[in-house]
């Protein structure tokens, strides 16, 4: 990884896996396009990319016609092609999606019909007796069955992506966090804390502080991001085969996370969360992480109490997440019954970059936008890593039509010759 250089075709504001796929997408359409990624952080995958529940989704939640469906199902096939051709684990471990009572079935049945229409491969309705033969220590009365969701190390994945990016001849900058940005005469100034690169075009892929690059470049200050803590718990090498692939509840309709959930990860842990708090910083891993610039960024953005109102009920449930891990287990007990406070050990912690409307509304579906010579990431939760290939296709696609890339440059007509 190199030191900045003052001057290129593109910047890629972000080294997490959606600015290195994009960086990555864009290079192998024009090789001569110089570019650079500016990343923050002394190493690529330091936030979302490298704190997450590493699953491989297939697209059974979202709405049909979405973002998030469209890209989901083709990043999906993507990247396990990808994976088979790097040499990178990724398992087709399946998942079940399990009603835990007959109130639960009019959901499960809603997320069948969205996943048919999604094209997941081989979803199936299932009942008690399969669901125990899929995952003999789950309970419920009927489930649903994702046979090629998947798991993988998305920090592994970002660090290929980045290899492909220096070996066509792009260049990462890490440990340079842009802090301002200027659009005007013919590039974009940004001031970043080695120096200044100007650039012809951005791109900002950069997560939870996607909102504030946003408004330096001149973008909409709506959506804000509010960060959600996501804490697990760990189970103990012992217990471990409670949980043979993925197992998780009908999730609450109204909300864009997916409930608590049992991942096994490709490094043999299995994990149950995450929890989903308000955070007082933007980089909450440890619980006592605070940032008042970011307490106040929450705290002045209309949006948050407008969401407070509506979701008090769910917020007073997730500080129940806060007391010794009983309560937390007691969830995930709900459909692992033999699981026990005893079984857990503290787990790791991730932040969602979750936007926010100023009315209030958790921004659901993937959001991209534009400033001056410039396109923004603005909302890229759960399923982002898994659709990164598809979404950098998107953002290419969008790059290639807004920046001219590829196109000659304009030829000066007669009269404006010398
Ligand atoms: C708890 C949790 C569980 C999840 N589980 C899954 C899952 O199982 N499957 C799935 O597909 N997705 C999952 N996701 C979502 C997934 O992790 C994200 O969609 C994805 O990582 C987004 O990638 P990104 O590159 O946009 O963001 P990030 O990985 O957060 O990268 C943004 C980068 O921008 C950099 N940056 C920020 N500001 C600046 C600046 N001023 N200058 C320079 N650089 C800057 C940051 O340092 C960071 O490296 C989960 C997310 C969380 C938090």
């Amino acid at each position: 990884m190199s030191g900045p250089r003052g001057e290129c075709d593109l910047a890629v504001v972000g080294g997490g896996i959606l600015g290195l796929a994009t960086a990555r997408e864009l290079l192998a359409r024009f090789p001569d396009l110089d570019l650079q990624v500016l990343e923050r952080e002394g190493s690529i995958a330091t936030h979302q990319t490298g704190h997450n529940s590493g699953v491989i989704h297939q697209g059974v939640y979202y709405m049909p016609g979405s973002l998030k469906a469209e890209l989901c199902v083709a990043g999906a096939r993507e990247l396990f092609d990808y994976c088979d051709a790097r040499g990178i684990p990724a398992i087709r471990c399946g998942k079940v999606i399990v009603a835990t009572g007959d109130g639960e079935l009019p959901r499960l049945e809603e997320l069948e019909r969205r996943g048919r229409a999604n094209g997941v491969p081989g979803l199936r309705r299932i009942d008690r007796d399969e669901l125990a033969e899929i995952e003999p220590h789950a309970a419920g009365v009927a489930a649903l069955h994702s046979p090629q969701t998947g798991i993988v190390d998305f920090a592994q994945v970002a660090s290929a992506y980045a290899a492909d990016v220096e070996a066509a001849g792009g260049a990462i900058t890490t440990g340079c966090e842009v802090t301002g940005v200027w659009p005007g005469a013919g590039r974009l100034r940004l001031l970043h804390s080695r120096g200044e690169t100007r650039a012809k075009h951005a791109l900002f892929c950069a997560g939870a502080w996607s909102d504030r690059l946003a408004v330096m470049a001149g973008g909409s200050p709506d959506p804000r991001i509010v960060p959600f803590r996501g804490a697990y718990l760990r189970l103990r090498p012992e217990r471990r085969h409670l949980v043979r692939g993925l197992i998780y509840p009908v999730p609450d309709p109204e909300l864009p996370f997916l409930g608590v959930h049992l991942t096994r990860h490709v490094g043999g842990d299995v994990l149950v969360g995450p929890t989903a708090l308000l955070a007082a910083a933007r980089d909450a891993y440890r619980m006592l992480t605070i940032a008042p610039s970011d307490i106040a960024s929450t705290l002045t953005w209309p949006g948050t109490y407008r969401m407070a109102r509506r979701f008090w009920r769910t917020g007073l449930g997730e500080l129940r997440h806060l007391l010794p891990m009983g309560t937390f287990v007691a969830e995930a007990a709900r459909y692992v019954p033999e699981l026990r406070s005893g079984d857990v050990l503290p787990g790791p912690a991730g932040v969602r970059a979750q936007a926010v409307g100023r009315d209030g509304r958790l921004v659901d579906d993937f959001v991209f936008s534009h400033s001056e010579r410039a396109l923004h990431v603005r909302n890229a939760p759960s399923p982002g890593a898994t659709s990164s290939l598809a979404i950098a296709r998107h953002i290419a696609d969008q790059a290639e039509r807004d920046f001219g890339l590829g196109r000659p440059p304009a030829v000066p007509s007669k009269e404006q010759s010398p």
